[in-house]
């Protein structure tokens, strides 16, 4: 059968399509997460709609599943294994008309933010210029400047896709309010989106950069990170780390082997503002590295210096309750007593127009939490993956007082569908799926069904 589906595609597609035979397969088959085992039935470089409706209807036919993958940052278990993966990295274009911009699969936030700088406006971008803008903005889109905007899925205006029996549609809020609510921040479960319009925002200037200290500061330090978080106004993003940098040569050498802490700043206006709002920070130490600046608009997917290049990573993310004295005593004591394989927490600020309903939103809804933690770690050697599985399993542990069960459905990993929408939204999103795509062909990094 994946003999004819093959051959089928092969007579069908314009673009490449790459198969288990492939010297390249081992190398196209991998995510971005370098560990999520990916077996599907064969890959497809797309050319344009029309090999994505090939695609999809071939696996309509053929009774397997086609699932988008831009860039795999996202992958899970769930993506990948049987299914037609669709590539896009041959549909790049960005147009740009005043305040709103189409973009195609293949665009990754990099490119979108080099094409806003220095025309007045910008999208909502998040950590990382890897990521594409539509596998980011469908599964919600936690930006810099969500604080102030809400998350990237609500800034969607206008959505074509390819949908389950194959056919090229535009979707939008009068045409199709189920749809639209659902794609934007469903995932990849209602159609492959072919382009998205976004809602562009009038801003002027970022000020921001990472500032470094010794993690011997970091009681103090993070108490002023929550306090200067606490009291920010939405135009301000704060972000802190822990990082505990390896003794290896490619750290550079006055910081291997130890644990330091970064503050991450993305601010939405001018520099001596920032700069007042974070004074709190500067009193506890001077930092030891670092130091703020304008930011070009293509350099912010480059704030908080995240990989881009594929990785054995894995990630483990929770919302938080709160990020008092008490959470950041338990962390600290949690992370700096004693050796753990985790590489670095990250604490991020939500709040301001995160946690605020609008009329028109789509699935991905409010984030009421006012803080995110996110654990990281590299499997580098065989084992490595049990070990920071038990460190992850306590840390969540050691903080379960302070954390909340959901979590963003962009950054899940391994945890079950239920946990990334409260129940009202999930069964929604599950009344549309059995409606749009009743034999379930497409599949998101997290199925709904
Ligand atoms: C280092 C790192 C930093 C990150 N930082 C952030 C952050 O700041 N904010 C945030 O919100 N997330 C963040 N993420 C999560 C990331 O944004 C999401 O995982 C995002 O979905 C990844 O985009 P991708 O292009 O790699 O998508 P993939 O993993 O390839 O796809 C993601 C999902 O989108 C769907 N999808 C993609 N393209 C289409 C399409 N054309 N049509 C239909 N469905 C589609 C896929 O089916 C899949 O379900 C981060 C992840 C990593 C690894």
């Amino acid at each position: 059968m994946t003999t004819d589906l093959i051959a089928h595609l092969r007579t069908t597609v314009h673009g490449s399509v790459v198969t288990p035979d492939d010297p390249s397969w081992d190398q196209e088959r991998l995510a971005w997460h370098l560990l999520v085992p990916q077996q599907p039935a064969a890959i497809v470089h797309v050319d344009g709609v029309e090999d994505i409706q090939a695609a999809v209807r071939a696996a309509g036919a053929f009774g397997v599943k086609v699932a988008a993958q831009p860039r795999g940052h996202g992958a899970t278990a769930d993506t990948a294994t049987g299914t037609i993966l669709l590539r896009f990295d041959r549909l790049r274009g960005i147009e740009r008309r005043d305040d709103v911009v189409r973009v195609e699969p293949g665009v990754q936030w990099r490119e979108l933010n080099a094409v806003l700088e220095g025309t007045g406006y910008t999208a909502l971008p998040g950590s990382n210029g890897d990521t594409s803008v539509i596998g980011y903005s469908v599964g919600g889109g936690l930006s810099w400047f969500s604080r102030k905007y809400g998350q990237a899925a609500h800034q969607i205006r206008a959505i074509d896709l390819v949908d389950a029996e194959g056919n090229h549609r535009t979707v939008t809020a009068d045409s199709d309010p189920d749809l639209f609510w659902a794609v934007r921040g469903g995932g990849g479960e209602f159609g492959i989106v072919t382009a998205l319009e976004l809602q562009l925002q009038a801003e002027e200037q970022v000020y921001g950069g990472r500032l470094i200290w010794p993690a011997e500061h970091g009681r103090e330090l993070l108490r002023a990170f929550a306090a200067v978080s606490d009291d920010a106004p939405e135009e301000l993003s704060v972000w802190a780390w822990l990082m505990n940098l390896p003794d290896v040569d490619l750290v550079p050498e006055p910081m291997r082997g130890r644990w330091w802490i970064a503050i991450d700043v993305a601010f939405l206006g001018d520099g001596d503002d920032a700069e007042k709002l974070l004074a709190p920070l500067y009193d506890v130490a001077a930092p030891a590295f670092g130091e703020l600046a304008v930011v070009p608009l293509g350099q912010v997917g480059s704030i908080a210096q995240e990989p881009e290049d594929p990785m054995p990573a894995m990630g483990r993310i929770r919302l938080l309750n709160e990020f008092g004295g008490e959470a950041i005593d338990t962390l600290l004591d949690l992370m700096l007593d004693g050796p753990t394989p985790i590489a670095m927490i990250e604490v991020r600020r939500l709040g301001g127009a995160f946690a605020r309903p609008r009329p028109g939103d789509g699935a991905a809804g409010v984030i009421e939490e006012p803080y995110l933690l996110l654990a990281g770690a590299l499997a580098m050697a065989p084992g490595d993956a049990d070990e920071i599985e038990n460190a992850f399993h306590n840390l969540h542990t050691g903080m379960g007082r302070f954390l909340s069960d959901r979590v963003p459905p962009n950054l899940a990993t391994v945890e079950p569908i239920e946990q990334l929408y409260p129940v009202e939204t999930l069964e929604r999103l599950r009344a549309i799926k059995r409606q749009v795509d009743p034999q379930d062909v497409i599949r998101g990094n997290h199925p709904v069904l």
